[in-house]
């Protein structure tokens, strides 16, 4: 037998919630949008012109810049796209990262920022959030080769306000500080107008939460246009083509129905704060979200237990066993008003029942 195994780049992939095959589930693990996309892109994906599809698409997806330039108040060129903000997240690591000194990002975050980092073998150091699950700004003043973090974080849902999002960006004015607003929409104020202030910041957001589009694969990263430049040079030295002609067209639609997003968002925040007042009459506890989720805990039960029952029941929320600090809380998506009504009805019984 050969050693060609020690030759081969071995990694522990990140592994994404359940997409279970069973109907009438309430799926509330992946912080997927419960309401369909824009009314646009059900009519532009029914009268697709299919003989596009012979052909390469264009490979700067400029319709779909364009649209979320002009959407900004930016120019195209400070607009990356890519399949979803995993793969606009990822080809920033590789293009931002590339310090000896060690990256930093929270204990508690996005499951997938060590996993990047260990792929890319890009050296990281963990900074711990307070007791609360809190970030704490003044930690990230400390050498670095980049800072990454979600604003609000994931799984927590902690929003941090801008003067303290600003903190870390002006105290690191020599690396990259990548903050990560998959959530931004649900009532967060984003790091946009920073941009012109910050050279060294990049904003990454998608269309797979606020804009109901997870299965389309539609990230984007916002930054100063030479960055952004850099971040293309290296996406064409890997895969020219990441954004097939279908999801530009869809993804120009969603950006255009401005009406349209800010409804669903707002009932998403309405049904938020609705589902907070009836977690804490049924004694679970929980740090502010203002995300399309929220962070429980409960001080009867045993979280993977409950897990466990909520999925035998059809309800499909997330439990993370690591860190260890977060062993006992679960994380669950704000659904619709009907989808968290059973939600709480199960609770009520479960509480009656222990
Ligand atoms: C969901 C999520 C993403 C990735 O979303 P895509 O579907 O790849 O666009 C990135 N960061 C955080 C914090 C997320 O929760």
């Amino acid at each position: 037998m050969g050693n060609w195994e020690d030759n081969i780049r071995k990694v522990t992939p990140y592994v994404p919630g359940e997409q279970p095959k069973k109907e009438n589930i309430i799926k509330l693990n992946t912080n997927e949008n419960p309401y369909p996309p824009a009314p646009g892109v059900v009519r532009a994906l029914k009268e697709m012109d299919t003989d596009l599809l012979r052909r390469y698409p264009d490979p700067s997806a400029a319709l779909l810049v364009d649209a979320i330039a002009e959407n900004y108040g930016l120019k195209p060129g400070q607009v990356f796209v890519g399949v979803g903000s995993d793969d606009v997240l990822a080809m920033a690591f590789l293009t931002c990262f590339n310090s000896d000194k060690p990256i930093l990002f929270p204990d508690i975050t996005y499951s997938f920022y060590d996993v990047w980092a260990k792929l890319l073998r890009i050296p990281y150091e963990v900074i711990p959030l307070d007791k609360d699950f809190r970030l704490v700004s003044s930690d990230y003043k400390r050498e670095n080769g980049g800072i990454v973090f979600p604003n609000p974080n994931a799984p927590t849902g902690e929003l941090k306000p801008l003067d303290e999002v600003e903190e870390i960006i002006k105290s690191n004015r020599d690396v990259i500080v990548i903050v990560d607003e998959a959530y931004i929409d649900f009532g967060g104020e984003s790091a946009l107008p920073l941009l012109k202030s910050y050279d060294n910041l990049l904003i990454a957001q998608t269309f797979s939460k606020s804009r109901s589009m997870a299965g389309m694969r539609i990230g984007y990263l916002l930054g100063n246009e030479k960055l952004i430049k850099f971040i293309n040079d290296c996406k064409y030295s890997f895969n020219s083509y990441t954004m097939n002609q279908t999801a530009i067209v869809m993804g120009v639609e969603a950006v255009k129905d401005r009406e349209y997003f800010l409804s669903c968002r707002e009932k998403i925040m309405d049904t938020r704060e609705w589902a907070k007042k009836e977690f804490l009459n049924l004694g679970f506890s929980f740090g502010d979200s203002m995300s399309n989720f929220l962070f429980v805990t409960h001080p009867s039960y045993d979280a993977e237990e409950l897990f466990e029952d909520l999925r035998d029941a059809g309800i499909y929320v997330r439990h993370f066993k690591k860190p260890e600090r977060i062993k006992n809380y679960l994380r669950i998506t704000i659904g619709t008003r009907e989808e968290m009504e059973r939600l709480f009805d199960f609770l009520k019984q479960y509480k009656n029942k222990q």
